[in-house]
């Protein structure tokens, strides 16, 4: 069913609407449309939120301008292609000229329901501004895509990870009440709470998971020290954002047998929220783009032009029903394939079949090669003698880039012939050397949100 409201922009829900629990689909017309269909669908919103952002952003439109463009002028989504694109240094310096918020902020602040932001690591922080309608909708179309991989308002979400600015833990949040499910905002981050994590769960048995890969895997190595096998805790469902390794095909499967779930990957940016926009079906072929909530094109990063199904590029994204702070063409930097093959599922959304392949924050370029540690991850977390945490690090003692991994020993075996067998694979995957220590299990410090698995120690400048 379209809804009725369809034509209208921003969308106007119905907050009472809620498939039957048998229905594959929470909405079945948006969510299998043919290509042509779904492209009139995406350039109607398109034209909407560029009208609604001219009109009040001076950082799109002096933008726009000076590329000849009005939002008149996008008649197509080849048209749309010819939009400038935006960065997140972009926004950084917008919110450094245009205090707090940009000048891209489209609502009146009296209209601010939600300010989160940027974790800030690589320079000053960035604030998104969200309007209360924002959030509904936020919610609405995390349930709809929540639905896809199986939740249902039967289960119990437990959500395993930080209430703080980071808008992983809301997002799932919003979406987990709009869809009807018990949610449990157990949360993370204080000294102790992993165990305190372990404990409820297997008193509450939730059905469901919320978190990062590594969170989850602390969990795991935490219950089994208590003399629990994760798998008693019944979960059915693990969703994970903030870190690659739910579409890692070797972290995947880890979790999956670890837990007895089955594991989701899901999450674009921040900026982007709603970020469910890219995440996997319960088939698990990769993530499916959900694009008449967030439009994403796939581009060369060297020239910005639109590649082609089974090309590799960067993704960029427009929001095609946020007010407060639209973002609009914005280039993410990460790396991912697409394809437009079918899925089981029957929704016809194109996917990234493999996730994000590499995200651009994370990237670190060793001897002229670029090296992604969610490469190094999917080697280590194949060798199920080593343990779960590892740590990449990088200098440069002499003239020449080193690269270094610390990995975890789960048991005790022949170093010297894992050794060889895993430098062998390092080698294999990354086009260079790197040297292998071990080192016993519980030796790397564990984290409640992002692992921080790389130390660079090249000298800067
Ligand atoms: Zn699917």
């Amino acid at each position: 069913m379209i809804h009725a409201a369809e034509a209208a922009w921003p969308l106007a829900y119905d907050p009472a609407y809620r498939p039957p629990s048998d229905v594959p689909y929470w909405d079945v017309a948006l969510e299998t449309m043919s290509e042509d269909e779904r492209a009139s669908v995406i350039l109607g919103k398109i034209q909407r939120v560029m009208a609604w952002a001219y009109e009040r952003a001076p950082f799109y439109r002096t933008r726009w301008q000076a590329a000849g463009l009005e939002p008149g002028d996008v008649r197509s989504l080849d048209d749309f292609s010819r939009v400038p694109t935006i960065a997140k240094a972009d926004l950084r310096a917008d919110q450094a000229a245009h205090p707090p918020f940009g000048s891209y902020l489209c609502i009146d602040p009296s209209e601010i329901f939600h300010i989160h932001g940027t974790s800030g690591t690589s320079g000053r922080p960035t604030a998104f501004a969200w309007s209360r309608d924002d959030y509904d909708r936020i919610a609405e179309s995390h349930a709809r895509i929540m639905w896809s991989f199986g939740l249902r308002p039967s289960d119990t979400v437990f959500v395993g990870s930080i209430f703080s600015l980071y808008v992983g833990s809301w997002g799932a949040l919003a979406g987990i009440e709009r869809l009807g499910a018990a949610a449990f905002p157990f949360g993370a981050g204080v000294p102790g709470m992993t165990l305190q994590a372990v404990s409820w769960m297997q008193q509450m048995k939730p059905t469901a998971f919320y978190g990062t890969p590594s969170y989850a895997m602390r969990i795991a190595e935490t219950a089994r020290a208590e003399g629990i096998d994760p798998r008693d805790f019944g979960l059915r469902i693990m969703f994970f954002s903030g870190e690659p390794g739910a579409g890692i095909p070797a972290t995947k499967r880890l979790i999956e047998e670890t837990f007895g779930a089955i594991c989701i990957d899901s999450g674009s940016m921040g900026e982007v929220t709603p970020w469910m926009n890219i995440t996997e079906c319960e088939h698990r072929t990769g993530m499916h783009l959900w694009q008449d909530i967030v439009y994403t094109e796939l581009l060369d990063p060297a020239t910005m032009r639109p590649l082609p199904y089974g090309a590799t590029g960067t993704p960029v994204y427009t929001q095609l029903m946020r007010r407060g702070q639209p973002m609009i063409r914005l280039v993410s930097g990460d790396q991912a394939e697409w394809t437009n093959d079918p899925c089981p599922c029957g929704r016809t959304y194109p996917r990234f079949p493999r996730g994000i392949i590499g995200r651009i924050d994370d990237m670190l370029v060793v001897r002229g090669e670029n090296i992604y540690p969610s490469a190094i991850e999917d080697v280590l977390h194949g060798f199920p003698e080593l343990g779960i945490e590892f740590e990449i690090v990088v200098s440069r003692p002499k003239a020449l880039d080193e690269l270094a991994v610390r990995a975890e020993l789960a048991a005790p075996c022949d170093e010297g012939e894992l050794r060889e067998r895993v430098m062998a694979q390092l080698k294999r995957q990354l086009g260079i050397r790197a040297e292998i220590a071990f080192v016993p299990a519980g030796a790397i410090a564990r984290t409640d949100l992002k692992s921080r698995r790389v130390r660079d120690e090249r000298p800067t400048g």
